[in-house]
């Protein structure tokens, strides 16, 4: 990871983004910018994409992902009636793995959360531009986006942060009629990112309803990213390639086996049980009964 020397490091950035209380999407969308995996167009340049690696905003400096997402003097408009991001900005950062690493050491003063959501409109806006799409004023964006995280659901439980470095994958089976077959949580170790643990729910949901003798499978996930490699059946990405081949090699041991996307509200038992892995279990499995703090939230995803 550029920027990153030490284990620590990486477990606080990574920590540090798998407890944000944002969409799949945002935490992946950052977690890709402090790995500097986003196509700016410096990125794009090193790999003789463009040749012209200068920012469109500001038309004067190179545009990396620091400058793209922080830097970029067309972009202060946004920081500078914040004491704590204006306070910030003074400061040379490298890459935006430091600049995450800044943001957490002042998260007693700042919204890391709709932080997040920013990058993630600032990056998105800058993409609508360069395709010529309508595209929102920057101005507007953080109002904008207190909006977003004012109606993105938070978790039930979600104050209670995972142990270091680790991620809890949340899985409910359920019949056709919506009834819970079974349910199980599990906790992996270091997972690389968002996507990664998506992918690995998905692989060990479909062992679940193996082992549970089920026929016919349809898979609800909430990862795009994921959902959408697994239906084009894409196996080639270096993080998540191997575990969405063994995806499809499960899959076909199915009579029947589809993939789709739902929204995170209608996804809450599973969200709910992987935030239950940090209970000390490394895994937990219910088939006949649900543990009675998630037995309430059925109903209401099912409706
Ligand atoms: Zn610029």
């Amino acid at each position: 990871m550029p920027g990153c020397s030490t284990q620590g490091k990486i477990q606080a950035i990574w920590n540090g983004i798998w407890n944000l209380q944002v969409p799949h999407k945002v935490k992946h969308m950052i977690w890709r910018a402090t790995h500097n995996a986003l196509p700016t167009l410096c990125n794009l340049g090193r790999r003789n994409v463009v040749s012209c690696v200068r920012c469109w905003s500001c038309k004067s400096e190179s545009e990396d992902t620091v400058h793209a997402l922080w830097k970029c003097s067309s972009l202060f408009v946004l920081w500078e009636p914040d004491g704590v991001l204006k306070k910030l900005l003074r400061y040379n950062v490298s890459s935006f793995a430091d600049l995450w690493m800044m943001v957490l050491d002042n998260r007693h003063c700042l919204d890391v959360n709709l932080l997040a959501i920013i990058f993630w409109m600032i990056w998105s806006r800058r993409n609508s531009v360069r395709l010529g799409e309508a595209a929102i004023e920057i101005r507007k964006i953080r109002q904008q986006a207190r909006l977003f995280l004012s109606r993105f659901p938070r978790s039930p439980g979600s104050e209670t942060s995972l142990p270091k470095g680790s991620a809890g994958l949340g899985i409910v089976i359920r019949d056709g009629s919506g009834g819970v077959v079974g349910a199980m949580t599990e906790r992996v170790h270091l997972p690389s990112s968002p996507a990664v643990v998506e992918a690995m729910a998905c692989r060990r949901a479909l062992l679940f309803a193996q082992e549970l003798g089920c026929v016919d499978c349809s898979v609800e996930g909430d990862e795009e990213v994921i959902i959408n490699s697994i239906v084009a059946r894409e196996v080639l990405n270096p993080e998540y390639g191997q575990v969405i081949q063994d995806v499809l090699t499960l899959a076909a041991g199915f009579q029947f086996c589809n993939f789709s996307l739902v929204k995170r509200i209608g996804n809450t038992v599973a969200h709910f049980l992987a935030r239950k892995a940090v209970s000390g279990h490394e895994l937990q499995v219910w088939t006949d009964s649900l543990p009675a703090d998630i037995a309430p939230l059925v109903t209401r995803d099912t409706l």
